[in-house]
């Protein structure tokens, strides 16, 4: 175990995600300074925790106090150099390897020497990345779900390098979230994409094969296996193009033909028919209600 404390968060990215991060940390009473490359999407996303948590507390989940005091403990970091004094950095940016590893050559230098480095990647080797880093034992995979303020779920994804002090910090990072952490080994996809994409894929197949409709399907798997959302609705929420890259992950990483992505879903991402993001995948969101594509 270590001594030291976590109090200051720095957020790399200001997508989806970095703002979700950034919304349940500040939530939680931690001090966080978000960064993105893009100096307006760090407004953007100031402006949409405001509104994500105006809805809290719509709800009741959230007080106003709470909301404004929250808010105040975010800060937009301009520089990487603004993230010199924080004791754990979340990288949430663009899921591309060749990204990641420029931003941890460039900020690296502005960390204290014990600053807890952590990626959000959704499949990106850990070990691989750390090693990119001047801190692999300090390195850690802190995999959030989207949406982030909503979902459970936290993965903890230790490196080869990854020391014990770094991931017992981690766990109690995501312990003070109030979610609950489940550890995963550093392999492709790690757990919850590992199982639930290849059954994404599995639905596609069912569809390709003409077993059944994406209406059929969907119907089927809510109703006969309990499940929220259908996999079709589901693969349009993720967006294909993600569903489609975790599978390559899985069929490059794990050389087993049985991650092979379905042709359909390589035909659905070619076409730029990503999903809701796209307004068209399985289903048409152009109109008043989702109409199936197929
Ligand atoms: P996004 O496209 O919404 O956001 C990415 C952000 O990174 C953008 O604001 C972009 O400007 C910024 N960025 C790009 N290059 C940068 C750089 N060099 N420095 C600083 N910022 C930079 O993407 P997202 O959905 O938020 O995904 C972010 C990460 O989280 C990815 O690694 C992804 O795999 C992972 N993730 C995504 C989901 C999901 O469902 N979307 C779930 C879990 C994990």
């Amino acid at each position: 175990m270590s001594d030291q404390a976590i109090r200051k968060i720095g957020i790399i990215g200001a997508g989806q995600m970095g703002n979700g991060i950034a919304h349940v940390t500040a939530a939680a009473g931690f001090d966080v300074k978000l960064h993105d490359v893009a100096e307006e999407r760090i407004n953007a996303a100031l402006a949409t925790i405001d509104g994500n948590m105006a809805r809290q507390v719509a709800k009741g989940a959230l007080s106003d106090e709470e909301r404004r005091s929250a808010m105040a403990r975010i800060a937009p970091a301009v520089g990487l150099a603004d993230l010199g004094d924080c004791d754990l950095v979340i990288e949430a940016a663009t899921e591309s390897e060749e990204v990641k590893r420029k931003i941890f050559t460039a900020v690296c230098p502005h960390l204290k020497p014990k600053a807890i480095l952590a990626s959000n990647t959704s499949s990106i080797s850990i070990t691989r990345l750390a090693a990119a880093t001047d801190r692999p034992e300090h390195f850690i995979g802190i995999h959030f779900m989207n949406p982030v303020p909503l979902m459970q779920l936290v993965e903890l994804i230790r490196g080869i390098a990854t020391d014990d002090g770094t991931f017992e910090l981690a766990k109690d990072f995501v312990a003070k979230l109030h979610k609950t952490a489940s550890v995963s080994e550093d392999f492709p996809a790690f757990i919850v994409n590992r199982i639930l994409l290849p059954m994404i894929n599995e639905a596609v197949y069912t569809l390709y094969e003409g077993v059944g409709s994406v209406e059929a399907i969907d119907t089927a798997m809510r109703l006969g296996a309990n499940h929220p959302m259908g996999p079709l609705q589901l693969a349009d929420f993720i967006g294909l193009d993600t569903c489609l890259s975790v599978m390559q992950v899985l069929h490059d990483g794990l050389a087993d033909s049985k991650y092979r992505p379905c042709p359909l879903l390589v035909k659905y991402v070619e076409a730029g028919w990503l999903g809701r993001k796209t307004k068209r995948g399985f289903y048409d969101y152009r109109g008043e209600k989702p109409v199936p594509t197929r």
